[in-house]
């Protein structure tokens, strides 16, 4: 491994870790460490990482925000490729731009409305970054990704190619991005509009937001999918699971699809609490909850 390492800091500006716990890198402060932890500055680095990482036959996966991630307890095997540092920003005045895939969603969310320009001002406040929110095509309200997405230049050990939106295929909290690529880079096109009126309602966004899911501990948003015509918080709570805890993790007391680590929880309190909720909804209500989350890592 640490041959490897010295390898990958040989060919990267950006850090090479060894060991670095993932807990850091989630928005629920929970995750064992990952093997090798890996975070290129740019879009070249990106590519000499990927096709190193294939030369050697290493499992990797890209890592945006960690806000959609459960990382279990004994941590990841193989790389974790880290995006945050990829975050080019270029409008054109014909409405579109190119965005790097670790852009945080809520910065270009500010400078797309400084611009007048509309399609993702209802995104405000998730705590994504763009390659993660084309994966799971993010969305909020009437709008999501798909609305704005042209295309994202992919990258691979081979290189990168360019998909455009079609063959993305971003669906409800899905797309068809595979396992084996990273989005390096989106092309989105808005439509025009009043920067003023776009702003008033960001600022309404993030009020609803704070007012509905400000549980004041880490959490990774939404656990479970909303199943078609029925809304999960619902069906958890009227199954009576609202506050009830495992260890350090709990269901939010005031958000029922919310669970929150109060302190030490660990990767195995939450996906007890996960079963348990998926029992008690089922037993109920015969609907099997799918989770939103991404879990990964050994046990
Ligand atoms: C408080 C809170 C509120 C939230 N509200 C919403 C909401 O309103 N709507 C909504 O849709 N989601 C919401 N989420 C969930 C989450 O923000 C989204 O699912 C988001 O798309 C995850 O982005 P990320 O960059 O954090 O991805 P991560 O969690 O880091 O990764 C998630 C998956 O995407 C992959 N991935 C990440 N970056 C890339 C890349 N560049 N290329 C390829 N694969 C990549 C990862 O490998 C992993 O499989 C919320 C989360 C929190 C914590």
């Amino acid at each position: 491994m640490n041959a490897l390492a010295a390898e990958l800091r040989g060919i990267l500006q950006g850090p090479v870790l060894v060991g670095e716990l993932l807990g850091r890198h989630t928005t629920w402060r929970i995750g064992g460490p990952a093997e090798l932890f890996v975070a290129p500055r740019s879009e070249q680095e990106l590519l000499a990482v990927l096709h190193l990482l294939a030369q050697v036959g290493m499992p990797w996966m890209a890592l945006g925000t960690g806000s959609n991630l459960l990382v279990r307890d004994g941590g990841y095997r193989g790389a974790i490729i880290h995006m945050g540092a990829l975050q080019t920003m270029e409008f054109r005045d014909d409405g579109t731009a190119r965005v790097g895939g670790g852009l945080p969603v809520m910065r270009l969310v500010r400078q797309a409305v400084r611009r007048g320009l509309a399609g993702i001002e209802d995104l405000a406040g998730i705590p994504a970054t763009v390659g993660g929110a084309v994966v799971m095509n993010a969305g909020a309200g009437e709008q999501a990704m798909a609305g704005v997405l042209q295309g994202a230049f992919l990258a691979g050990a081979e290189g990168m190619e360019y998909w455009p939106a079609a063959r993305l295929d971003l669906r409800y909290r899905a797309s068809a991005v595979p396992a084996d690529r990273i989005v390096a880079a989106a092309i989105l096109r808005f439509s025009f509009a009043d920067a003023e009126m776009l702003e008033s309602s960001v600022q309404h966004r993030l009020s609803a937001r704070r007012k509905a899911q400000g549980v004041g501990k880490p959490n990774a948003g939404s656990v479970f999918k909303n199943p078609p015509g029925q809304q999960a918080w619902r069906l958890i709570d009227e199954s009576g699971m609202r506050g009830r805890s495992v260890g350090g993790a709990q269901v939010s007391e005031k958000h029922a699809n919310f669970i929150v680590n109060r302190g030490g929880a660990r990767a195995a309190d939450v996906l007890s609490l996960i079963g348990e909720i998926q029992e008690t909804v089922r037993g109920r209500t015969g609907i099997m909850l799918e989770p939103e989350v991404q879990v990964i890592g050994e046990a």
